[in-house]
């Protein structure tokens, strides 16, 4: 029903509660208190004792308002039959007009003994204008999110009659086994005590049903989606053998670490399957993921179908084609790089080769998806996604092939938001990047240590090691809000003519052409530039094992996840690598998060610092994910309720994948209410 209908709402305070996402009579019962005021139970004056919370009702017989060292208070004496207490506010001069003698008021705090007295300091009130169970009733329970025109007092009017029939209005999901084991209240109890909780231990229950609710639909989705994916359609299966995979290994001038041997495992163990591969693959940079991705690529190849790979941007896809050829040097393998700089007729050949099936794997950008690229036998989709993830691009993906689909991510993704934003793929994780890494130590420099570690880093090129200057923007703006930001441009000037004027130091910005990138990128890969001054363009695919040292002007500027990328540029070779955060910050958040990275090397322990630092909306908004925002479960804070629910919810499609059992009517019922349209589940409809 919409909430306009409702007692006491009427067209203008919908259009309130619009605004506050709530349209029906159920969005007002999932419109959840923000916090609660309990009352203990009333006492007479002459019974209270000092500290403990009471709640008292009394007559106002005096007020008095003073200030005391500039403190305004103010006070009051209340009355009942039994005796007297005095009552104080400090900072309350906006009781003046609010507190009158002659009142009956209920006051509820904690009571404390001042000069032998009885006092209450602070005490949260109400005036009682009727009945006492009125105010009672009044003052106790949820305090709501309020808005201009509406406040927490009338919401709860208006949600007050819902609660008297919220057993006919609220279906259960789970019959009394399933709850009993998953320690579940009824879930319209759990609405009538998150509203209204008789108790604490109540409201504890009621909130862990409800969130176990959220978090449940939210895995069931997921859930469905991933059956969907896997049984609805069809891959090629593409069957390892062990001459094949002799053949593959031989390509690589080294052993596969054990991290790398376990992914390949996994994925050659799905593709092998009809079931399409859905898959992201995760490492840090340098980690060794394009080995992998290589691996299945030919295992692909070597059952005749034809592999894409794709990378966000032209120079990553050139970057690719470059490291694959390395590897397949002299092999019958064919393989081509499709750019947009490739047009005419020479574009028209490429197109012509895969549409005929000629060329095996194809490496460019995500335009290889393109309406105009036809390929003969498409059998693997590899996304290099870096750290932009996004599943529409997926889910756009599948509507036109079915082929086995591996991500590739160096962003390294938090075990609960692997689970929730990730949620319906599968996941291998290479931890250990491969041995013979040089170190990499981190320092925070401050402006009093700016020389010294020029001279440090003069010295290490001096030794024919090379640096990345890394700054957070191209030029520098006069921007009154973050004060003096330096930036690439500028100090490029400043650090070739004065301080390295010895060494060859050149500039890399995203604003360039294509092509001048790609030869700076090339002259510094050959070490005829020791020092590339650049802004974050570097982040994504630079390997020169010789540059051991990257600077980072502006270090608080970053985010953490962007700074462990930047930092993976150092540290590809067998010797020490520095990496030198030059921040200047008064900032506590700032100081921690520099903090997080001297300490720490790893990934996922600063993937998860950065989680709880930022909350998970910043890092990977759900919304962003196709997922529904949660209104009282936090995947941080509720991570063990949110395994029980993935896994109930995953069960549960394993035995009723289309939800047609009787029992699961309401589930399915809430599932569509509530994500049909987001996770696409149209088919279960
Ligand atoms: P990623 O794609 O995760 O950034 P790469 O696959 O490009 O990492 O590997 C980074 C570097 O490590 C490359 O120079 C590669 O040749 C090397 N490498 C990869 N796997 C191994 C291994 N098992 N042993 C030694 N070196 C390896
Ligand atoms: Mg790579």
């Amino acid at each position: 029903m919409p909430v306009q209908y409702l007692k006491g709402v009427g067209p203008k305070r919908a259009q309130i509660f619009a605004q506050l996402d709530v349209n029906t009579a159920g969005d007002l019962l999932e419109y959840y208190p923000r916090d609660y005021n309990f009352v203990p139970e009333l006492q007479k004056i002459a019974n209270l004792k000092p500290n403990h919370d009471s709640a008292v009702i009394g007559l106002v017989e005096s007020t008095d308002y003073q200030q005391f060292r500039k403190i305004p208070i103010f006070e009051a004496v209340i009355a009942d039959r039994t005796g007297r207490c005095r009552v104080i506010w400090f900072h309350g001069g906006y009781l003046r007009d609010k507190l009158q003698v002659g009142q009956t008021i209920m006051a509820t705090g904690k009571v404390t003994l001042y000069k032998h007295q009885l006092q209450m300091t602070n005490p949260k009130f109400t005036v009682i204008e009727d009945k006492v169970a009125d105010a009672v009733e009044y003052f106790s329970g949820g305090i709501y999110p309020a808005k201009a025109g509406l406040s927490s007092g009338q919401i709860k009017k208006i949600i007050k009659p819902l609660l008297e029939n919220v057993p006919q209005l609220v279906d259960e999901f789970y019959d009394g086994n399933y709850r009993k084991q998953s320690l579940l209240i009824k879930r319209s109890d759990a609405f009538e005590w998150i509203h209204n909780p008789p108790d604490e231990e109540k409201l504890k229950k009621a909130k862990r049903r409800l969130k176990y609710d959220e978090l449940f639909l939210m895995q069931l989705g997921l859930a469905l989606r991933r059956y969907r994916t896997q049984h609805l359609t069809q891959s090629e299966p593409m069957p390892n053998s062990e001459k094949i995979d002799h053949r593959i290994r031989k390509r690589f001038p080294f052993l596969l670490t054990e991290d790398q041997d376990k992914a390949i495992e996994e994925i050659t163990n799905d593709m092998a399957s009809s079931k399409p591969m859905n898959r992201l693959l995760q490492g840090d940079v340098g980690s060794g993921k394009t080995v992998v991705a290589l691996y299945a690529a030919l295992l692909a190849v070597a059952n005749k179908q034809q592999v894409a790979i794709m990378a966000p941007t032209e120079i990553l896809a050139c970057q690719h084609f470059m490291k694959i050829e390395r590897y397949l040097k002299d092999s019958k393998v064919k393989r081509a790089l499709v750019t947009g700089g490739i047009t005419g007729t020479k574009r028209k050949q490429l197109l012509k080769e895969i549409k005929s099936g000629r060329l095996d794997i194809v490496v460019g950008t995500v335009a290889l998806l393109q309406k105009d690229i036809k390929f003969k036998s498409l059998g693997l989709v590899i996304i290099d996604e870096q750290h932009k993830f996004g599943v529409h691009q997926r889910a756009e993906l599948r509507k036109e092939h079915t082929p086995h689909c591996l991500v590739m991510t160096a962003t390294p993704i938090p075990r609960t938001l692997a689970m929730t934003a990730f949620g319906d793929l599968d996941v291998s994780i290479i931890k250990h990047s491969p041995p013979g890494r040089g170190s990499v130590i981190t320092r925070w420099v401050d402006k009093k240590d700016r020389q010294k570690a020029y001279d440090f880093i003069r010295q290490r090129l001096k030794a024919k090691r090379q640096a990345y200057f890394v700054y957070p923007r191209i030029a520098s703006t006069t921007d009154t809000e973050n004060g003096q930001v330096k930036a690439a441009t500028d100090e490029w000037k400043i650090l070739s003519k004065n301080i390295f004027a010895e060494f060859k130091v050149e500039l890399l910005h995203g604003r360039m052409k294509s092509a001048d990138k790609q030869k700076i990128m090339d002259e510094f890969r050959k070490g005829r530039i020791d020092v590339l001054v650049s802004t974050i363009v570097i982040e994504v695919g630079v390997d020169v094992p010789n540059a051991t040292i990257m600077v980072i002007e502006g270090a608080d500027r970053f985010g953490l996840a962007q700074l462990h990328q930047l930092r993976g540029r150092i540290g590809r070779g067998q010797a020490k690598s520095y990496c030198l955060l030059f921040a200047e910050t008064e900032n506590e958040t700032a100081k921690s998060r520099l903090e997080i990275m001297i300490r720490s090397n790893d990934g996922f322990e600063i993937a998860e610092h950065d989680l709880r630092l930022r909350g998970p909306g910043e890092l990977f908004s759900t919304r962003q994910h196709g997922l529904p925002d949660l209104k009282i479960a936090n995947i941080i804070d509720d991570y063990d309720l949110l395994v029980l629910a993935r896994k109930n919810a995953f069960d549960l499609v394993n035995s009723d994948p289309m939800l047609q059992n009787a029992n699961n009517k309401n589930i399915r019922k809430a599932l569509l209410g509530k994500f049909g349209d987001t996770l696409g589940l149209v088919d279960i409809a």
